[in-house]
């Protein structure tokens, strides 16, 4: 079976989670697109290759290694994923990925406009600035990391305006995605509700 849940949405709005969650419940296979992007940026402050050149070199053990997940790699993923040659030599590994037997999850920014504009089911997962650098800072001070409210906020205002306002593949809900917007929802409601987009889009496919 082919099925393909194509998940965007802004930073720590809990598309993450939720993908994550939907992937389990399901039995479909799981891939955090922003990990090519971190493990790109990373490349390119490893190795001294080109963005372009680094997206291709990047690898499956790439995204398994440690240290994608800080703001400084976030920061740098940011950067090159403003680069057109970036995006368009990520674009068919996450194809591939998409419409693998079983079914899949994939989560990122432009996964149902660009990726998978065919999805079977396309969530766009949101939640106000504040509450998505309340929720980073609250993460970040529990990890033992020194942080300021304002400077997590700013971060989250400043990747927001890079990722929106990119003129290759900005980051937007498809207009066909469901909309659930977390700021005042516990991860157990938004869960729910996205599994029951997922569960109506199964019985619409008679999967
Ligand atoms: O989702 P995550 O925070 O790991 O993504 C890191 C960065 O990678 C994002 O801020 C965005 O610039 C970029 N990205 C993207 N397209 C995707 C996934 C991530 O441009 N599909």
């Amino acid at each position: 079976m082919r099925f393909t849940v194509a998940i965007d949405g802004p930073a720590a709005a809990g598309k993450g989670t939720i993908s994550k969650a939907l992937a389990a419940r399901f039995g479909f296979a799981h891939l955090d697109t922003g990990l090519l992007y971190r493990a790109t940026g990373r490349k390119v402050l490893e190795t001294g290759f080109s963005p372009e050149a680094a997206a291709r070199a990047v690898t499956p053990e790439d995204l398994a290694r440690d240290g994608l997940r800080t703001q400084s790699v976030a920061e740098l993923a940011s950067q090159v994923a403003t680069i057109p040659e970036v995006r368009s030599a990520l674009v068919a590994f996450q194809r591939e990925f998409a419409r693998r037997d079983g079914g899949a999850v994939l989560d990122g920014r432009d996964i149902g406009t660009v990726i998978c504009p065919g999805a079977e089911v396309k969530l766009f997962v949101t939640a106000s600035a504040e509450v998505r650098a309340r929720r980073r800072f609250d993460e970040l001070r529990a990890s033992g990391q020194a942080a300021e409210f304002d400077d997590v906020l700013d971060e989250v205002l400043k990747r927001d305006a890079r990722d929106m306002g990119r003129a290759d593949a900005p980051m937007r809900a498809a207009a066909d995605a469901v909309l659930i917007d977390t700021s005042e929802m516990d991860i157990e409601t938004a869960l729910a509700a996205a599994v029951a987009v997922v569960a109506a889009g199964l019985e619409g496919a008679g999967a």
